[in-house]
């Protein structure tokens, strides 16, 4: 009983903080524009199902990226099993999914072995991280704090994996030594077990339970760790998947504002249908967070920071400062500074301070050639190009900021109707001296 009360109260901090940390993000999304309508239900779980749990972008490195897949499925695994003990920690009970047959034979055996593969696995990514300074993992926006923010994480995820297969172990080694029914298969623990022997029943069952709890314990921290590390991505790159843009990726959106600007010009029975004259005006483009759109700030967050879509920025590798992980982790930084004083203070409170230039400086915005290989590398989908165009067009349209080549194309666009410096007359002024072979 005093197990039942212990493990009620644990479970309750757990939910409790998690719904506090869930309802602030919730705030945060409340901040930002509208994006895309999320519709095509069907085709957006087929995507879901080929590069969330399919993993295939992942593939594309095959070895690390079969790793990843296997602590990926693995965790998908073991989440069946955590919730199996949080119905035997409320209720009192052992092994409250053996009505399952056979079936939770499966999963028993399959957590099992994905537990080592996993411990195996990460033991890989830390020894990669720490020993072998891989340049994915470095950049300006690699902080000290963010290394240390995926050690700890993968730290974790390895005490969770070794807590787990410890738990099994000693359920097995217990229940053979008192001739019990052993519930459920252990592939791995079955071998394990052999270091309980020639222990009494007794101390092997003090040793499950103290598996037990640090399994479950780690599970409730790492749950209420994840959303302020890069390890949320655990939690939202399966709805970042499902939530991805369906348009071509050199297809940008157009500007509602812009688009209804324009109707009003061409056709003045729109202006019926514009909004009051007194409505608040938008500005155009992205200057700061709250004018990113939740899809840019569910990507932000959702962001793993693995640093493929750097990898493969043709501005980044020839030596220019674009790298689209730091607009990804910016967009999110800069919300965690100033999206609780939005909240507190009104949505007109300004701190003097902006994502564009304080986080990300004009010169990163304008190295980018839109070529979409950050957007297409990325493993969960975010699409970065489209917050930098946003950002751009904030900086022509509203402050008419743009590198001077630019400036001249804006004015000839203007002028002539064309990117060139010629008049319309002059167009075919290249041809006069050509001898045409005309019959
Ligand atoms: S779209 Fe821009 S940020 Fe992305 S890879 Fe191409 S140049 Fe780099
Ligand atoms: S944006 Fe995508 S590819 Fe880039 S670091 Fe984040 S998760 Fe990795």
């Amino acid at each position: 009983m005093i197990k039942q009360i212990v493990f009620a109260i644990a479970l309750l901090i757990t939910l409790g903080v998690f719904t506090f940390t869930t309802l602030r993000i919730i705030s945060f999304f409340k901040l930002t524009k509208k994006a895309f309508p999320v519709r095509d239900f069907g085709k957006r779980f087929g995507v879901m199902m080929e590069v969330a749990f399919g993993q295939t972008k992942i593939f594309r490195k095959p070895i690390l990226g079969f790793l990843h897949a296997l602590v990926f499925w693995g965790f998908c695994v073991i989440l069946i099993g955590s919730i199996e003990m949080v119905i035997d920690g409320l209720f009192g009970i052992e092994k409250s999914l053996k009505f399952l047959g056979v079936l939770y034979d499966i999963i028993m055996a399959s957590g099992d072995v994905f537990a080592l593969l996993i411990a195996i696995s990460i033991a890989v990514f830390l020894f990669r991280r720490v020993f072998l300074h891989v340049k994915r993992f470095e950049g300006i926006e690699m902080k000290k704090i963010s290394h240390l923010d995926a050690n700890v994480a993968l730290s974790i995820i390895l005490l969770l994996m070794l807590s787990l297969l410890g738990m099994n172990s000693a359920y097995y080694g217990h229940t053979t030594l008192i001739g019990g029914a052993i519930e459920g298969v252990y592939p791995v623990s079955k071998y394990l077990s052999a270091i309980f022997s020639g222990l009494s029943a007794e101390s092997v069952l003090v040793q499950y339970e103290i598996y037990w709890w640090m399994h479950i314990l780690l599970i409730f921290a790492f749950a209420n760790m994840l959303p302020y590390s890069k390890h949320f991505h655990v939690f939202m790159s399966v709805p970042n998947v499902f939530l991805s843009r369906l348009e071509p990726l050199g297809k940008l959106p157009n500007m509602d504002n812009v688009t209804r600007e324009v109707k009003l010009m061409m056709d003045p029975n729109a202006a019926f249908a514009a909004p009051a004259a007194d409505a608040p005006i938008e500005r155009f483009g992205v200057k700061d967070c709250e004018d990113a759109s939740w899809k840019n700030y569910f990507d932000s967050l959702a962001c793993t920071e693995c640093g493929r879509c750097t990898a493969v920025c043709p501005a980044n590798i020839t030596g220019k400062k674009l790298s689209p992980r730091k607009i990804i982790m910016d967009l999110r930084a800069r919300m965690k500074e100033k999206g609780p004083k939005l909240i507190k203070n009104g949505k007109d409170f300004t701190d003097n301070k902006s994502l564009i230039r304080d986080y990300i400086s004009e010169e990163e915005l304008w190295a980018c050639t839109t070529c979409n290989a950050c957007a297409k590398e990325c493993p969960i989908n975010i699409n970065h190009p489209t917050l930098i165009v946003d950002m751009r067009r904030y900086l022509v349209m509203e402050e008419g900021s743009a590198p001077g080549e630019l400036k001249a194309v804006f004015s000839n666009i203007e002028n002539n109707g064309a990117p060139w410096q010629y008049s319309a007359e002059d167009r075919l002024l290249w041809a006069v001296d050509l001898e045409m072979n005309v019959k």
